[in-house]
């Protein structure tokens, strides 16, 4: 009885939700703000922040488990689908080419702008001794964590990374969320196959796949109802764990350099959508932009992949062929966002622990900072872990990882947010290129709503 009340609550919520004009980015923001209000709130009384943890965190660690869960299988049915509704192999590998190649300019571009504006901004010149002992000290253990990891993984010869992606057992492979670009190859290799055999023992089977794509974006949309609810949580959570708010204020003009690197990057993206595809900044904006709230607040791109999908197949416009090969590489591979975050927070740490990088080792960066990225998984703090190998790429001591710890947390989310955009930018341009970019399917979230059954 109890527990169908409750159901009939949530329904009646998310009908609420949905009568209502808002649209969902206003709904994800309102949720963000009462979160980080009601958190700093509750922080203020000696049980709040227990309160927090124990009884707002778990709703929002269940809402990113609602998106990972369906990540696996949304790569496995969209891009099985994607690549045997090619016909042809050729095209995919020509599409496989430029996908990688613009995922490499862009990681490339970032990493470069990254270098500049931190030479500009020089931030690790400008912090405090005092502040700089107490940042060392402090984080001296997290760092050293962070390092174990990155040790444990550098260890491993040149083309590990390459023998890893092709999994000996699909099954395994598809139940580590890790694992993604094995369960991208597994999809690929069988899309291959599905090409190659005639079409009647074929159209079952793509049929089958179709069928079950549907019922995930399904889910997508579902459990977009519950976002605001979600990022709330997760906002309220983040505040009540944070550190002081002086170490923050500390490495400011640290933060402040990655974040106006990222915003470049958020120009650059409207600037190649718009000449590549002649759509305007203000239509790849709304329409990315809950994707965007999104992986701000879970700080995850591989958690955010269904809604990224979604939001580029319906409201960017992008055929599914593109994205559902575009979109889960781009998750795991192109990381802009980080791949900039980390040449600035290099250069920084060696700044403030007084060491002058010549330009050869400037120009070292950026092919570390473009090959950590890739390699960094789509989960949050995993950008920071990578940093490790370019920081001793660069001979910095990697004990200078406890300077930029405090604040890793909101850049990550910040990081993640451009990671996405630029997948989301590059499908766009691939579809143009390709023919496959179309009037999107729905204009507003509100029409998402009325054509929802629930
Ligand atoms: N959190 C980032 C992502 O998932 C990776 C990172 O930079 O730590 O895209």
């Amino acid at each position: 009885m109890k527990i169908h009340t409750f159901f009939n609550l949530k329904i009646y919520v998310c009908a609420e939700m949905k009568k209502s004009k808002l649209a969902l980015h206003w709904q994800i923001l309102l949720g963000m703000f009462v979160g980080i209000i009601l958190s700093l709130l509750l922080v203020q009384f000696s049980w709040g922040k227990t309160f927090v943890i124990d009884w707002i965190k778990p709703f929002g660690n269940i809402f990113i488990n609602s998106l990972k869960l369906i990540a696996v299988p949304l790569i496995l049915a969209s891009l099985i689908k994607g690549v045997s509704d090619l016909r042809d192999i050729s095209k995919l590998s020509k599409m496989g080419l430029k996908t990688i190649g613009l995922y490499l300019i862009t990681t490339v571009f970032a990493v470069s702008i990254g270098l500049i504006v931190v030479n500009v901004f020089n931030p690790g010149k400008l912090i405090e001794e005092k502040t700089k002992l107490e940042l060392l000290s402090s984080y001296q253990g997290d760092a050293q964590s962070k390092i174990s990891i990155a040790e444990s993984q550098k260890s491993q010869g040149p083309l590990k990374a390459l023998e890893e992606i092709v999994p000996s057992n699909i099954i395994k492979a598809a139940s580590d969320n890790g694992n993604m670009l094995q369960v991208i190859f597994f999809a690929v290799f069988f899309g291959i196959g599905l090409i190659l055999i005639p079409q009647d023992k074929a159209k079952p089977v793509k049929d089958f796949f179709d069928g079950l794509n549907e019922v995930i974006l399904k889910l997508i949309d579902l459990i977009m109802m519950l976002a605001p609810f979600g990022v709330f949580a997760l906002m309220a959570a983040l505040v009540a764990e944070s550190p002081s708010i002086d170490l923050f204020k500390a490495l400011g003009v640290y933060g402040f350099t990655v974040i106006i690197g990222l915003f470049i990057m958020v120009i650059f993206y409207l600037a190649i959508v718009y000449v590549f595809t002649k759509k305007s900044p203000k239509f790849f904006m709304n329409g990315i932009l809950p994707a965007q709230l999104l992986a701000f607040s879970t700080s995850s791109s591989a958690a955010t992949l269904p809604v990224t999908m979604e939001r580029v197949e319906e409201h960017l416009g992008v055929d599914k062929e593109v994205s559902s090969f575009v979109l889960p590489i781009g998750a795991t591979i192109n990381m802009d966002g980080t791949s900039l975050y980390q040449a600035v927070a290099a250069v920084f740490i060696a700044q403030a622990l007084g060491m002058e990088l010549s330009f050869t080792a400037q120009l070292g960066i950026i092919v570390t900072a473009t090959l950590a990225s890739i390699g960094s998984a789509a989960v949050p703090g995993a950008g920071m872990v990578m940093l490790v190998i370019v920081l001793a790429q660069a001979g910095i001591p990697e004990a200078g990882l406890a300077l930029i710890f405090a604040i890793d947390r909101p850049l990550d989310m910040c990081r993640t947010t451009i990671n996405i955009t630029g997948d989301a930018a590059v499908a766009m341009i691939i579809a143009k290129s390709e023919g496959l970019l179309h009037s999107p399917h729905v204009k507003e979230w509100d029409d998402d709503y009325k054509s929802s059954s629930i």
